[in-house]
This record gives C-alpha cells, structure tokens and sequence, in this order.
C-alpha cells in the first residue's frame, strides 16, 4: 500500500524533514531484522485526533523490546508523548502510526548491539488495509502452506521486524493465488491468525477465537472486539479452532489496527454462512468504528486525544 508523505518523522528525540528520515545501508536491523515495531491508527472525532489504545500499543512495544534485549533510551511516557507531537505537527485528522525501535550502525554480525536502539515515530493518512470494500463485502482467505512461526522459533507474541517474512511469505502466496488474505495455521494444525490480523468465528450466536497459546498475536482489536461483544451479551470463548471450524461457521472476520473489523466470506472456496457478512460481524464493525471515534462514552479511555 503507497505511504502518502507527511511533513515530519520523530527520530531520537528530534523531528526531521520526512525526506531527510534516512538510515545507513549497513544498518543492521535491515540486514537481520532485528527491530521491533507498532502499528497504531488515529482516528478523526470531536476533539480532534484521538489515537486508539495508545498507552497499550506503546506498552506493548516496550515488551517487544523486551523479548529481543532491546534498551530503548526512552521511556513508554517519553514515546507516548513523541507520538502524539508527531500526530500534531503533521496536521492529520486520522492516520497510521509507525513506531520502530532498531539498531544503529556501526557493527555487523548475529550478536546485536542493542545498547545500541534507535526509534522513530512516522504517522501518515493510510486507507483501509484490505480494500476500500473489505469491510462492506468481506474478503477471501486461503490457508496458507506457511505455517505460522512457533513461540519456540520466532516469538509470536513480540512485533519483531524479522518475524514478518513469515506473515509476508504467506500474503504474498495468498495475493499470487487470487485471493484477499492468508490464514496461517500453527504447526500442529490449529487455526492460529491472518497474516497481519487475528480471527474470530461466529458459531450459532457465540463468538469464538484462538487463545494466544497458539501462536496469535494478543491484538488489541481483537481485545476491543473481546470486550465490546462480551459488554453486548454475546458469548467470546477462547479456544482452539481447526480448519473446518472456519468451513462450518455462521461467520468469520479478522481484526487488526490496520485492517480493522473485516468479515472473511469465503475460505478455501467455501462460502462462509451465507456467503455475506453476518449479523453478528456488520454489529462489531458498527460498534468498532463508534468506539474508535470516541463515540461510546463507556470505552472512553481507549481515546488518547492529541491535542488535549
Ligand atoms: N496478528 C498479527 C500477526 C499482527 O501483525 C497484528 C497487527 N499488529 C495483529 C494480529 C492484530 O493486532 P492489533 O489488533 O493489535 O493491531
């Protein structure tokens, strides 16, 4: 998806011309991927920009760091605070942000220097990750033949850089084959999540997802969607799911901060339910977009205002 440019990226402590956010060849992040990353979205409301969760994005970056022995030289205040300067001066009502934590040059090899870490904070005006229509028509996914990384190979709870080579080998073969997006399974054969989203089924008016044991990234979508559809009387179970659990569904969607609430209506060339986005996903998506809006007095704090 093409990056529409905006005026200013957070780069240590400093803002840069977006043009001038540059790093050396022989960066080792690039070479090896190690970094760790965020992806976070602001949305347009009342009281200006609000970006979503973002304590809870940051603090999860932080534990990222943590996994892969990074030593960022800021704090998750510090990093909160840069963002939201970085929403402000580049004059954006809603965008994508894009924090990253990675190496500075200057050594080459496996053995990192992560006393070493560099962050930068871009933000950028981004549309809706699966199509102008995903969320309206819903999306086609195939399984993948990549499996998705194992907590014993990659951690899969951290938002390692490296790490998505496995979700990308995975979209991209998805995308090759004519489809919208890939489901990885785990490496015993439970359903684990999208490439760049978790999953939820609806069976017989209970709302079932796969628990972060088997592989899945802990969305904070998806513990938006745990919460909103819990507050609403239906039923959330976590637990294990298999391939023809996504077959035999009423309804399948997928949420993630980039692609947001999107209702999977076909898999393997199987119609999901009826082959349209249910009821059950079209009451999520609209209790979604109120929430993420600072529309739902009752989820309030999930709003950072930028500007406040
Ligand atoms: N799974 C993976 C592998 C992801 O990359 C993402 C996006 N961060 C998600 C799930 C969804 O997480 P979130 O809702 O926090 O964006």
């Amino acid at each position: 998806m093409p990056i529409t440019p905006t005026k200013k990226i957070w780069m240590d402590g400093e803002l840069v011309d977006w043009d001038d956010a540059t790093i050396h060849v022989l960066n080792p992040t690039l070479h090896y991927g190690w970094g760790v990353f965020e992806g976070i979205r602001a949305y347009a409301t009342d009281r200006g920009p609000a970006v979503f969760r973002l304590t809870e994005h940051i603090e999860r970056l932080f534990r990222s760091a943590h996994i892969y022995f990074l030593e960022p030289q800021f704090t998750v205040e510090q990093v909160i605070a840069a963002t939201k300067e970085t929403v402000r001066v580049n004059d954006v009502e809603s965008c994508y942000i894009r924090p990253l934590m990675y190496l500075g040059h200057g050594e080459m090899g496996l053995l990192p220097v992560t006393s070493n870490t560099r962050i930068s904070i871009a933000v950028w005006p981004w549309g809706t990750y699966l199509g102008d229509a995903a969320e309206e028509n819903g999306v086609r996914a195939r399984v993948s033949s990549w499996q998705r990384i194992s907590a014993n190979a990659i951690p899969p709870a951290g938002k390692g850089t490296g790490q998505y080579i496995n979700s990308s080998l995975a979209k991209v073969e998805a995308i090759k084959a004519g489809y919208d997006e890939a489901i990885m399974l785990t490496p015993s054969g439970n359903v684990a999540e999208g490439s760049g989203e978790n999953l939820f089924v609806v069976t017989r008016g209970t709302v079932y997802t796969p628990p972060v044991v088997d592989g899945v990234l802990a969305g904070l979508t998806r513990d938006s969607i745990m919460t909103m559809a819990r507050d609403e009387g239906i039923e959330v179970v976590e637990k294990s799911i298999v391939r023809s659990d996504l077959y035999l569904a009423d309804e399948v969607f997928c949420t993630g901060t980039a692609a947001e609430v999107v209702p999977m209506v076909e898999i393997d060339d199987r119609k999901v339910g009826k082959g349209v986005p249910g009821p059950v996903t079209k009451r999520l998506i609209e209790l979604y977009r109120q929430a993420v809006t600072g529309r739902l007095d009752r989820y309030k704090e999930w709003n950072e205002y930028v500007r406040e």
